[in-house]
Formats: C-alpha cells, sequence, structure tokens
C-alpha cells in the first residue's frame, strides 16, 4: 500500500454532543496523523433521536479545536468508507472505553475492511478518567439536572444547557 502524505485520518461517530473523551482520542490520534477530519455521520436512526442536529454537532466540534488547524470537522452521509477515500483518509479512528465497546467496533472495523481493503481502522484507547463519559450519558445526566461540566468542553457546557432550557 502506498502512504498518501500527509496522513489524513476520519475519525466517526455521532458526537451528540462532543465529549472530553471524544476530544482525549483527537489528540491522541493527532499522534499517528498529520489531518484528522472528526466526521458526524447523518443516518435516520440518529437524526431523529439526535438532541443537536449534524450541523450543530459540527459547529459545536469545530469550536472545541478551534485552536487545533489539523483537526476540522464535517457532517457525511452514506458509507463511511466511501467518505474516508473521497477525503483522501487511510485511517479510520475509534475509540475503545471497555471490553462492552469491542465486539461492534472489531465487527464494523472487519466490515469496513471488506469493504475497502486500503482503509485501516485504529483503535485508540482514552485516559482512565475519560473513559466512563459517554454523549447519551451527558445528555441523560444534564437533563435532570447533574453537573456535566467536566465531561464536556465549557462551549459544549454552554450550548447543552440553552438546548436543555429551550
Ligand atoms: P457511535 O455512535 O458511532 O458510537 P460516538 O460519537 O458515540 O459514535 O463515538 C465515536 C467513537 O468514539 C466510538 O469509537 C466510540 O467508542 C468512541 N468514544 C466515545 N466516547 C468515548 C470515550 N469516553 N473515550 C474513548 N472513546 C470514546
Amino acid at each position: 500500500m502506498t502512504r498518501p502524505n500527509p496522513t489524513i485520518a476520519l475519525y466517526p461517530g455521532s458526537f451528540d454532543p462532543i465529549t472530553r473523551g471524544h476530544e482525549d482520542i483527537v489528540r491522541r490520534g493527532l499522534r499517528v496523523a498529520d489531518r484528522i477530519i472528526v466526521a458526524v455521520a447523518h443516518t435516520s436512526t440518529q437524526s431523529k433521536r439526535g438532541l443537536f442536529s449534524v450541523d450543530e454537532r459540527v459547529e459545536l466540534i469545530s469550536e472545541v479545536f478551534d485552536d487545533e488547524d489539523r483537526i476540522e470537522a464535517m457532517g457525511f452521509r452514506g458509507l463511511l468508507v466511501d467518505f474516508a477515500a473521497a477525503q483522501g483518509a487511510h485511517l479510520v479512528l475509534r475509540g475503545l472505553r471497555a471490553v462492552s465497546d469491542f465486539e461492534y467496533e472489531l465487527q464494523m472495523a472487519q466490515m469496513n475492511q471488506e469493504l475497502n481493503a486500503d482503509i485501516e481502522t485504529l483503535f485508540l484507547v482514552p485516559e482512565v478518567s475519560n473513559s466512563f463519559i459517554s454523549s447519551s450519558l451527558v445528555r441523560e445526566v444534564a437533563a435532570l439536572g447533574g453537573d456535566v461540566s467536566s465531561f464536556v468542553s465549557p462551549s459544549v457546557l454552554e450550548r447543552l444547557l440553552a438546548k436543555l432550557d429551550g
């Protein structure tokens, strides 16, 4: 396989909203990639139950990484491997928090391998203190009035509280 230069990695997910756990994975990803595209998936199921729209999620990610021009946020539709190829990305980053993530992640990585053998999935592990954070728990705890300020960046917190208020 010929190596593209620079190395572009895609970090796909729902990011509803982006958390400190996601940020941890992106920062680690910068150790192996020159550029990272944080890619927010448009899917019919996610758009139905999402708190933020895909455009809002992309905006939040861009704000969080405002200081880092190697990171960019985009929405995408369709197959992940097709979007990765269109962006010139040969690496897909995924985070592993616990054994519970593993089965689904392995299956998806192997399916993507079948779909496009040029794209490698790379699993990264967050710091222990970030490993229990999930977007769904953040949404749930915030909706019940719990303090989520240590799980998301200040700009996300502000938008989250405003969204839940309105
Ligand atoms: P999905 O709905 O596809 O799981 P998410 O936005 O929840 O999308 O997550 C995107 C990726 O980030 C997944 O690989 C997920 O395992 C990983 N991830 C989510 N939260 C964390 C976290 N706290 N630490 C490490 N990885 C995480």
